[in-house]
Parts: C-alpha cells; sequence; structure tokens
C-alpha cells in the first residue's frame, strides 16, 4: 500500500494503475461502516484507493472540526489488511488555496434537512468529493447510505457536471444492537449510546406499522415521536420520496424516513429506505 499525502504523489502513484479504480472518500476514524465500502469497492475493481481527510469546509462555525476522532496509525493499519492500493491523508493546504471557486449545493434539495440545519455543510462536502473524485478518476466511488442527503447530492454532481465515474450506494451499517455505526458516536458515554438506540428503533417502529399498512405519514411521525423521546432534541423526522419531496402518503419503494437527534452533545442522523 503506498500512503501519499501530496496531490503530487497521488496523481504519480495513479498513473500507475492500468484497469478500474474503486474510490472511497472518508474521514477517517475508520469503523465497519467504512469498512464495509472499503471490501466492496475492493471486490468490485481492479485497485483501490481510499482517501482520509477532514475537511474543514464542510464544518460549520462551531460544529466538531477541532474535535473531530483522528486516528491515522490504526486506520492505516485497516486499510493495509483490506488491500488498499493507494491511501491518501493529505493536510488542508494541500486540499485549498486561499481564494477559492465554489460549487454550490442545489437551492432546495441541498437546503432542506440536513441542509437547512447545516446551512453551507453540502456546499463544503461537494467541493472536497468534485476534488477527489477528478483525482482519484476513479470508475466507481462508494458512498453510504447512512449519509443520504450527501449520496443524492452527490449523485447529482456527477449527472449535472457530466463527470465520469459511477457513484455507488452502499447499505447502513449497525452494530449488533442496531446503532448505526459512526465516528461521532465515540464522542458518547455508554448511557448516550443506549439512548441512541432511539433513532432506530423509532425507524424500526415506522417499518412495524407500514407492515401493518398504516401508510399515512402524520401518525407515522407522531408514533416515531414517541419513541424519540429519549433524545435531548429531536431536529427533525422526515419521510419523504426519492426525490426529497415530502409525501402525505408512504410509497412503498419510493420512500425515505430519515431522522437527526441530539444525544447528549452530538448530533446524529439515521434513515430507512422503504
Ligand atoms: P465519513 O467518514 O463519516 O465522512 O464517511 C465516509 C463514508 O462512509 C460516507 O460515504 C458515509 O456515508 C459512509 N458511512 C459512514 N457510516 C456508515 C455506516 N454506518 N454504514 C455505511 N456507510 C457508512
Amino acid at each position: 500500500m503506498q500512503v501519499v499525502r501530496t496531490v503530487e504523489a497521488l496523481r504519480t502513484a495513479r498513473k500507475e494503475l492500468r484497469g478500474s479504480v474503486g474510490f472511497v472518500p472518508t474521514m477517517g476514524a475508520l469503523h465497519k461502516g467504512h469498512l464495509s465500502l472499503i471490501q466492496r469497492a475492493k471486490a468490485e475493481n481492479e485497485h483501490l484507493i481510499v482517501s482520509i481527510f477532514v475537511n474543514p469546509t464542510q464544518f460549520l462555525q462551531g460544529e466538531d472540526l477541532d474535535a473531530y476522532p483522528r486516528k491515522e496509525l490504526a486506520d492505516t493499519t485497516i486499510c493495509l489488511r483490506a488491500g488498499v492500493d493507494i491511501l491518501f491523508m493529505p493536510s488542508i493546504d494541500e486540499m485549498y488555496e486561499r481564494d477559492e471557486l465554489s460549487i454550490g449545493a442545489p437551492a432546495i434539495r441541498g437546503y432542506i434537512l440536513e441542509g437547512e440545519k447545516r446551512p453551507g455543510h453540502f456546499d463544503g462536502m461537494l467541493q472536497i468529493v468534485m476534488k477527489l473524485l477528478n483525482l482519484s478518476r476513479a470508475t466507481r466511488a462508494y458512498f453510504g447510505k447512512k449519509d443520504a442527503q450527501q449520496l443524492a447530492l452527490v449523485t447529482q454532481m456527477v449527472k449535472n457536471y457530466f463527470m465520469d465515474v459511477e457513484i455507488v450506494p452502499c447499505e447502513i451499517v449497525r452494530d449488533e444492537r442496531g446503532l448505526a455505526l459512526s465516528s461521532r458516536n465515540s464522542y458518547l458515554s455508554e448511557a448516550g449510546k443506549t439512548k441512541a438506540l432511539c433513532l432506530s428503533k423509532s425507524l424500526k417502529e415506522a417499518t412495524r406499522l407500514i407492515r401493518q399498512n398504516e401508510l399515512n405519514v402524520t401518525t407515522i411521525k407522531s408514533s416515531m415521536h414517541i419513541v424519540l423521546q429519549e433524545a435531548e432534541r429531536v431536529e427533525y423526522i422526515a419521510i419523504v420520496d426519492q426525490e426529497f419531496r415530502p409525501l402525505s402518503s408512504i410509497e412503498r419503494g419510493n420512500t425515505m424516513i430519515l431522522v437527526a437527534v441530539w444525544i447528549e452533545k452530538t448530533r446524529l442522523i439515521d434513515n430507512l429506505w422503504l
């Protein structure tokens, strides 16, 4: 495995790769969710590039940029064992200059739900993903459904900018109790982790109701609210179609249920695709 830290070194290493290239962009503190993307990319491509970069432009003022977990050594070992060909871990200066042109998230889909609560987050996310896709020149890039809106916006960017890469959506990986894995779970105490189960429990409650043929969105949301009472604060429960338009009634095969809550001082998201 080549560990590269500069754009120039990445370009040089990339030139050596012939055939298909899978790419997994991450912010590090790798867990089994990241690993599932890495393993899938490994299986579906001849070569594999992983990036680890805590991207400052997608953090808002007052968010956890400085506190975000950094585990370079452990992450490097995970990538080595997973058969990664190139691990790209650049510095901020390597990725950005002072006065850059920017990419704006779409006016509606980029500014609802996560985009409403974290205005500007998706602009920064798209900016770094564009840079990383251009550098990796990947055949396929792998993104988790855990960040459903991110996945949708990256897919849209690739479409709108006619970029030559396939975006591959990957299933959410959870721990044995149902908590969706996230690098931010490390902020939680044990009690917090137990409380955080309310996210997946609320989605299970929605599934249960839908199985009983309860398709009314207002009814489903109220039941989910009761389960989410364990959280310090519920930021949103959204039931939308795949274009992120709010639904009044569940449409099987075209519905996402998304939740965002605060547990202790940590903001957590989860979702379910029906
Ligand atoms: P991050 O390091 O949080 O930026 O995540 C890097 C990639 O891993 C993104 O595409 C995420 O959606 C994905 N990811 C994070 N957590 C999970 C999970 N629990 N299951 C599946 N994918 C995940």
